[in-house]
């Protein structure tokens, strides 16, 4: 379905010659695609599914008959081969359209799917991306209520036991568990070994007696989403849904995060985005003192920081997903993205409502969702303080010191 829409896509070695200042054509038309997708798809309903806590059934479907729910999986596996970059492009404009949607894609494709494509067995691979359509939506279950940036502290236990594992614990946060009929859940085979003790499972949520998913959380922002515990309870899945190696989990998520922070910055940006043309938007249909706002010094100023922030922040988002697609580690520049992303997305947010004044306080303009919905992009996949330290770490190591 994919192909239909969009026109084959260039061998990855289009990489070597990327420009981040000019996209190659093939990425142009996919964003274009996606940019109208939100215009037309997303935009008009984001409020209400805001307002309603309504998780976007038909536009994921939409998305995923467009090839934007396995992005980077292979094709093999009915996937649409693409990179970290498009995968960034895709979540950018989709949450310029609505930020709960943006979330859903983003966490999805780069905590799921990737993770799927790039570590997993042949078989495994043909199971779960064969056994679902490509709507389907699958979660990521790292964190627990004592083990969010700590994450070695999780107690969730996996005991083999014959042929099978059985998993007993409770992961938190988890988004999109409310929907999704599969996902990968972290937990330790040997507490005593710390990190080294956390491994990867498959587990198709279907077929899990023990399994039950907690309630929805009343969340600030990407209302949409769902956000829930998953509580295991002796959850007996066969030996072979062990991703990777048995004390490899820990190396697993960190690798994976990176990729998730990209995908967080980008729909950070598109928050951001959106905040931007739509200050603009109302500023020029302003009249205050018998004059656009828009000709106002302090509403250009606040324009002015919101561009540069935004800009600034595309640039660094875009070298760390260029730099995952050519296989670098790119720890430091995915925290670097999603620091800055994350924040430029509060910042254009808060000047957006300030520049409604007190339109940007209620709902009948999209500025204090945007600020709610932006929120998020600092928080989960790491808080903003971790990331600076990565970024501190990596920039001592650097220099040798
Ligand atoms: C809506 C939502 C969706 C989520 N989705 C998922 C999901 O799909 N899968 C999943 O596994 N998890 C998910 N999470 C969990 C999320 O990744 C964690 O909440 C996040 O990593 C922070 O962990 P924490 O909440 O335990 O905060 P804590 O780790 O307790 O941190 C709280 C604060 O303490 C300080 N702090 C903590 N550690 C450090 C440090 N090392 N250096 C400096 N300061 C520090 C910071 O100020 C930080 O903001 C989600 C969370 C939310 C809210």
């Amino acid at each position: 379905m994919f192909l239909k829409v969009l026109p084959p896509l260039a061998p990855k070695s289009w990489i070597r010659h990327f420009s981040i200042c000019q996209l190659p054509q093939e990425l142009q038309v996919i964003q274009e695609t996606c940019r109208n997708f939100a215009d037309r798809e997303l935009k008009p309903i984001a409020s209400e599914l805001d307002r309603n806590g309504r998780f976007p059934f038909e536009q994921i479907s939409k998305l995923a008959d467009l090839g934007f729910m396995r992005v980077t999986v292979d094709s093999a596996y009915g996937g649409s081969g693409m990179t970290m970059l498009a995968l960034s492009l895709i979540v950018e404009e989709l949450s310029r359209g609505c930020g709960s949607t943006g979330s859903i894609v983003s966490i999805h494709n780069c905590l799921y799917g990737n993770l799927l494509n790039r570590v997993g067995t042949t078989e495994q691979k043909q199971l779960f991306f064969g056994k679902y359509s490509n709507s389907t939506i699958g979660a990521f279950a790292l964190s627990e209520s004592n083990a969010g940036s700590d994450v070695a502290a999780l107690s969730t236990r996996a005991v083999e036991d014959g042929d099978s594992w059985i998993l007993h614990g409770t992961k938190a946060w988890v988004t999109s568990a409310a929907e999704a009929k599969c996902g990968i859940v972290f937990a330790t085979v040997d507490p005593s070994l710390k990190h080294k003790g956390i491994a990867a499972f498959l587990i198709d949520f279907e077929q899990a007696n023990g399994l039950t998913v907690g309630r929805n959380e009343d969340k600030l922002g990407i209302r949409a989403t769902s956000t829930c515990d998953l509580c295991l309870d002796n959850v007996r899945i066969p030996k072979s849904n062990l991703l990777g190696s048995h004390n490899g989990g820990f190396r697993l998520a960190m690798e994976q995060l990176d990729r998730a922070r990209v995908g967080i910055a980008s729909q950070a940006l598109g928050i951001a985005q959106a905040a931007l043309e739509a200050a603009i938007q109302y500023a020029g249909q302003r009249i205050a003192f018998g004059q656009s706002l828009l000709k106002r010094t302090s509403v250009q100023t606040r324009i002015a920081e919101m561009a540069v922030r935004i800009e600034s922040s595309r640039l660094l988002v875009r070298k760390a997903a260029v730099e995952l697609d050519q296989g670098m580690k790119a720890t430091k520049s995915c925290a670097m993205a999603k620091w800055i992303a994350g924040e430029t997305a509060t910042y254009a947010a808060h000047n957006c409502q300030q520049i409604m004044g007190g339109m940007g306080y209620v709902k009948d303009m999209p500025a204090e969702r945007f600020y709610r919905d932006a929120r998020i992009t600092e928080i989960y996949g790491g808080v903003t303080d971790v990331q600076k330290t990565i970024v501190a770490e990596n920039v001592i190591r650097e220099q040798g010191e």
